[in-house]
């Protein structure tokens, strides 16, 4: 599911006219062969379009607001070659309304001792210019991603690369429409949010549905149909029967094909990007979706567990951000379940009744078919499955009355020390940083749920960004959290977000 638009992002050199025609025929030049450059690394997920210099109040203003509304526009990436008087910044700033990068580099690399002289330094002075205009963009209280280094240099263009994408997860998340069948579970705290908040500060539309209503969309699926998807089941998973009879086995495998579809085509009519489904609001649903839900996941969909629609947008959010990274690994909804507490093999197994994403599977993915205690209803279908090893962020998003909180673990996944030939339902372990004592504990105090999205695909950076830019207060958990600093942090933010 790639994002809604051809998304491009704009690079605006500053300048000023003090230094003569020749000064900025070069300024316009250099530019030009940086924006070459950038793309053609092949280091960056979007087409990055040079601009013409700006050197003006007028021109800055006029390229802001274009770029404000050419809906393919993403972003800006500022930088200033020469000075750049910042007060020429004020308006086009101030009405500029998109994701803002401060690209702190310089077109030589090195000092030319040998041949510098005064016109090289007034030409080549994003050291002194860059100051005059982060001023600005700091007084103004705009926020910005500044990266500092050479512009061929690999590191720089990753980093460009990486807020790239967070760029898209600010531009795509006023299009994330969430799809609620049914309410969320009675009594639950951490599912519970204001949507009307969450729509000013997020664009998200958070819709609700009888689940009946999508029970029609999947009794209209035609035999042919669920047959033709039971033939791809086959194909692609490793069917595992525990001793079921194979025919029963395939009517069970057929529901969960004829929920896959019907609810797909709903979500695609009414136009929307993620789901929430709850165990206890059935209707006339024969299984809770299981195999459903995860393959529509797979397809890009965002899930959230009993009516978990902060998560279901936060998986869609970060499916978009990582949409196309090389050798991705997968994202997903997740549940912290429970403990291995044994020392120096601490860690959270993950998982969820059923729905967890296959694209963070490591190897065969299989299907059973197992009775689930929740829900009254038949034995479901599932991908079951184990997952990849590596770095990963788990992001819990929360509401605490006066504000939305972005909690941001970076995690270490591992493989299961052991098999779990009982447990049918796919898995995921993992370490928090810095470990499991203090980053358990951080994330409690923090307020962090129990639910997650989960990717690893994005980076702890990524996510802060991506909160940042929304407005909303983050707290980030890594290996340089330390209890007694984050308990001040959470003070000192209550302060602050009032
Ligand atoms: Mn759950």
């Amino acid at each position: 599911m790639r994002p809604s638009k051809n998304y491009k992002f704009w690079f605006c050199t500053g300048s000023q006219d003090l230094y003569g025609d020749e000064c900025l025929r070069n300024v316009a030049e250099h530019s030009a062969k940086i924006v070459e450059h950038l793309n053609a690394s092949k280091k960056l997920p979007f087409e990055v379009v040079l601009k013409p210099t700006l050197i003006s109040q007028a021109s800055i203003r006029k390229t802001f607001n274009d770029a404000n509304t050419d809906e393919n526009c993403a972003g800006v990436i500022t930088w200033m070659h020469t000075f750049s008087p910042a007060k020429m910044w004020i308006m086009g700033l101030q009405e500029y309304k998109k994701p803002l990068c401060h690209l702190h580099t310089q077109f030589n690399e090195e000092i030319p001792y040998d041949t510098i002289d005064m016109d090289f330094m007034n030409e080549n002075q994003s050291a002194h210019g860059d100051r005059e205009y982060g001023h600005i963009v700091s007084r103004m209280g705009i926020e910005r991603k500044i990266i500092v280094g050479h512009w061929a240099n690999a590191s720089v263009q990753e980093k460009l690369a990486g807020w790239m994408r967070t760029a898209i997860g600010v531009m795509e998340s006023s299009h994330i429409r969430v799809c609620r069948f049914g309410d969320n579970m009675n009594n639950v705290a951490v599912t519970e949010g204001d949507k009307v908040e969450a729509q000013i500060k997020f664009g998200w539309e958070i819709d609700h549905y009888n689940v009946n209503d999508v029970v029609k969309y999947i009794d209209a699926v035609s035999k042919a149909d669920v047959d033709t998807l039971l033939e791809e089941y086959y194909s692609k998973y490793v069917m595992v029967l525990d001793g079921r009879d194979e025919a029963e086995f395939r009517r069970h495998l057929a529901v969960q094909a004829q929920i896959e579809l019907g609810m797909e085509q709903f979500l695609v009519e009414k136009d929307y990007q993620a789901v929430v489904t709850h165990f206890g609001m059935l209707g006339g649903l024969k299984q809770l979706p299981g195999l459903a839900i995860q393959r529509l996941m797979e397809k890009g969909y965002g899930f959230g567990g009993e009516g978990d629609w902060k998560t279901a947008a936060m998986v869609r959010l970060m499916k978009i951000m990582a949409e196309g990274v090389k050798d991705a690994k997968g994202t997903s909804f997740m549940e912290d379940y429970t403990y291995n507490l044994v020392p120096g093999k601490e860690g959270i197994l993950q998982a969820h009744m059923l729905e967890v994403c296959p694209t963070v599977a490591d190897g065969p993915v299989s299907i059973r078919v197992n009775p689930l205690s929740m829900g009254n209803r038949e034995d479901p279908a599932r991908l079951v499955f184990t997952s990849k090893t590596g770095r990963g962020v788990a992001t819990s998003l929360i509401d605490v009355g006066n504000r939305f909180r972005l909690i941001i673990n970076e995690v270490e996944c591992k493989k299961n020390e052991k098999p779990m030939p009982n447990l049918p339902v796919a898995t995921a372990f993992w370490t928090p940083q810095p470990n499991l004592e203090v980053g358990a504990a951080a994330w409690i105090l923090a307020g962090g749920a129990h639910h997650t999205a989960f990717s690893y695909d994005l980076t702890v950076e990524q996510m802060d960004d991506w909160a940042q830019a929304m407005g909303i207060e983050s707290v980030i958990i890594d290996k340089d959290t330390n209890l007694r600093n984050l308990k001040n942090e959470l003070r000192w933010n209550s302060i602050s977000y009032k």
